[in-house]
């Protein structure tokens, strides 16, 4: 085992440890060894990142300065992420097992966010009301709110982070970004491009621990705006009750069960691809994950078999190397749970497929086999149960409209893949899916002019996109009064 890696956090433009000095390990799933030493932060770290922001945002430069140098210094930090995208994305597969090639490709795709919006930041304005009433004029213009926190989990976290700063600091915000428990060292190391971009101090602040206290000591505190949270629906709803204490808005990302339909009119070889991609890749710890697979009844055979055959052909293995194909899950919790809501779904009458299983030759780490399970009805709660790992989920359709109502049926409405050379039925259904984002003939595609978001639990409120930006602002009514006459007496009754 090499030497571990001692993190430490940016509070006000200062590398510091968490108070007491309290540390938790980072584990490396590829091996099961701790690899990173971060810090733990308290109530009173939470107090000082977000004061650090308040000043920042009141007193500091960062309130003096123009849209147009906001958006140089997001246009820095973009080259940067780009330049440092090897290392980022080393650290990250490091820390959660994700494949090297695309930490790599993530990290320095992220630029391309901090450059959508460094072009947006003075693009941002007012309008100019014509008012009901004489001698009046009225103007808006758009204020940043203040104080952000963002929440990110484990998974994609650069990327997560990346979607919510972007917009924040182009609309000229400070904000306090909180790292996942899981997956904390990349985001610390993210902070060393802050710096190196010339943000004022306190502009970002970058904390590292545990959803409580520091998760929910920031989500509640008194200084803080809004909320821009991706995680879980369950924390969701924690953090929802932390915003009673502080009004914040709340913009929740949350998981997903999206499904994937292949009509039998389909380009199967491509869509076969998709649906790997969709699922296998990221090792199925990706909010898109196209986890439910609608099949039509006359290509499910012959679709089912080719699927079987690639899931058992993809290499896994250390995910820094090129070969490798697909890594192991990030947590050892997250390996347990998936074995046991298969276990769960056998029991239902459910089939394995391919995998279901630890792969026997890996004796270290936490690996999973990429697994198909087919369901004979839409009842099993796989089928509903977000499991995030290498696990999709099968079922056979006859008709369009069924298919459209098995996609419907779920708690959860982030995304959702159709496969069909029909043009017009790929609009319908399209239309008919409550999902946030669907993907016809293709999946998991993602850009910074894009918005994202979901429906139902998966969330609401959206990232990416032109109105991104104007989510991080409020609008204030200027009133100007422009008569050369004096305001009349109001107690004088003409
Ligand atoms: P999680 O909800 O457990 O944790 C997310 C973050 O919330 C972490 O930083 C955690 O420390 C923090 N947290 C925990 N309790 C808190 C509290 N009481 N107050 C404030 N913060 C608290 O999620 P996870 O397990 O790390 O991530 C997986 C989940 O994230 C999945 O459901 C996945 O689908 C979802 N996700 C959604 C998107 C999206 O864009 N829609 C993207 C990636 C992941």
């Amino acid at each position: 085992m090499g030497q571990i890696q001692r993190y430490q956090m940016l509070i006000d433009g200062q590398w510091v440890d968490a108070e007491g000095d309290r540390r938790f390990d980072s584990i490396n799933p590829a091996n099961g060894s701790i690899w990173a030493s971060i810090p733990d932060a308290s109530e009173a770290d939470v107090n000082r990142a977000v004061e650090a922001a308040q000043r920042a945002f009141a007193e500091g430069p960062w309130s003096n300065t123009t849209a147009t140098s906001r958006g140089k210094a997001l246009r820095r930090l973009g080259d940067l992420l780009a330049e440092k995208s090897d290392a980022l994305g080393k650290t990250e597969t490091v820390d959660t097992g994700k494949l090297f090639k695309e930490t790599r490709w993530q990290a320095a795709y992220i630029a391309e966010y901090f450059h959508y919006y460094a072009g947006l930041a003075d693009k941002v304005h007012g309008e100019t009301l014509p008012i009901d009433k004489p001698d009046l004029m009225v103007f808006t213009t758009r204020e940043p709110l203040g104080v952000i926190a963002a929440v990110v989990p484990w998974n994609s976290q650069l990327f997560l982070a990346a979607v919510k700063l972007a917009p924040a600091l182009a609309a000229g915000n400070t904000v306090v970004l909180k790292a996942s428990e899981h997956a904390s060292a990349a985001i610390l190391e993210f902070g060393k491009a802050i710096e190196e971009a010339g943000f004022p101090p306190g502009v970002v602040n970058i904390i590292s621990g545990h959803g409580e206290p520091c998760g929910r000591a920031l989500t509640s505190h008194p200084g803080v705006s809004r909320v821009s949270f991706t995680g879980g629906p369950e924390t969701a709803r924690q953090i929802i009750r932390n915003s009673a204490e502080n009004l914040a808005e709340v913009s929740l990302e949350l998981g997903g069960k999206s499904p994937v339909i292949v009509f039998d009119d389909a380009d199967l070889e491509s869509a076969a691809n998709g649906v790997v991609a969709g699922i296998f890749g990221a090792s199925g710890q990706s909010c898109v994950a196209g986890s439910r697979l609608y099949l039509h009844e006359k290509i499910a055979d012959r679709f089912l078999a080719q699927l079987v055959e690639t899931a058992q052909g993809i290499r896994i293995g250390d995910p820094l190397a090129e070969e490798t194909q697909m890594g192991p899950l990030a947590t050892e919790a997250q390996l347990l749970k998936i074995e046991e809501e298969i276990a769960i779904a056998k029991k239902e009458g459910a089939t394995i497929a391919a995998g279901g299983r630890r792969p026997p030759e890996l004796k270290r780490g936490w690996f999973f086999e990429p697994t198909i399970i087919e369901c004979s009805d839409q009842k099993n709660r796989i089928m509903d149960t977000e499991l995030f790992g290498p696990v999709l989920a099968v079922l056979r359709f006859k008709t369009e409209a069924e298919a459209v109502t098995l996609a419907n049926d779920t708690q959860y409405g982030l995304a959702a893949g159709i496969f069909t050379r029909d043009t017009a039925r790929a609009l319908r259904v399209s239309k008919a899916i409550r999902a946030g984002i669907v993907w016809v003939n293709t999946y998991r595609v993602v850009s910074p002019i894009a918005e994202f978001g979901g429906f139902k639990n998966s969330g609401y409120g959206r990232e990416s996109g032109l109105q991104a930006i104007y989510d991080y602002t409020r609008s204030k009514t200027v009133w100007l009064n422009t008569s050369s006459e004096p305001i009349a007496n109001p107690f004088v009754m003409r």
